[in-house]
């Protein structure tokens, strides 16, 4: 998912300081900064496959995924926008209140929504890397809780709220093949994707055939 900072509506998104951390960046020493992949890649609109061997390979992807995050100045990244057709995401993305979290997820699936909580939606603009320079408005819950594992196979659960559960989300739908732009309104999609032709990347991506 790409930062909030960039781009024209940061007055409409307080940002708290960031008083917490919560997981911590990975040694990338070794990583490699990847292209990333656009809207029109097949990888990106299909299911990745489930990520079965836990090892030294899925390391260095995940190394490698927050190396071209980190690049790309995004605050999220889903395999298949480094052209990976794996179940995995990385993160490091603050919350609304004051949080920083970093980290890893394989397998997500996204949990339903507590029916014990109040159903608050956030009116946050949204942004991806696979859509270069567009950004629009996308209610979603304010509250989400994803269920995987972790690197070493381990389950794992993280929750988040604000521009956080947002990162959860736009992520786990990523690794189904749904881009954020695939939830606007067919307007909202037509002007997302024209300010996108309109717009120059500040990262390497890849090129549509
Ligand atoms: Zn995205």
């Amino acid at each position: 998912m790409a930062d909030q900072h960039n781009h024209e509506h940061d007055h409409e998104h307080e940002e708290p300081e960031v008083t917490k951390v919560i997981g911590e960046v990975p040694d990338l020493s070794n990583a490699e900064a990847r292209p990333i992949t656009v809207v029109g890649n097949p990888v990106l609109h299909r299911e990745c496959q489930d990520v079965t061997a836990f090892d030294a390979e899925l390391s260095t992807l995940i190394d490698d995924m927050f190396a071209s995050m980190y690049a790309a100045e995004g605050v999220g990244l889903a395999a298949n926008q480094i052209g990976v057709d794996l179940k995995v995401f990385v993160y490091d993305c603050p919350d609304d209140e004051g949080v920083r979290h970093i980290g890893h997820v394989i397998n997500p699936v996204l949990e339903e929504f507590p029916a014990d909580r109040r159903r608050v939606l956030d009116d946050g603009h949204e942004g991806c890397l696979s859509v270069p320079t567009a950004y629009a408005e996308l209610p979603r819950p304010a509250y989400a809780a994803v269920r995987g594992q972790d690197k070493d196979g381990n389950p794992v659960r993280v929750e988040g709220t604000g521009f956080f559960a947002r990162c959860l989300q736009h992520e786990t739908d990523h690794l189904y093949g749904f881009l954020y732009i695939d939830k606007l309104s067919k307007r909202d999609r037509k002007d997302a994707l024209k300010q996108m032709a309109e717009g120059t990347p500040k990262y390497a991506t890849v090129p549509n055939n």
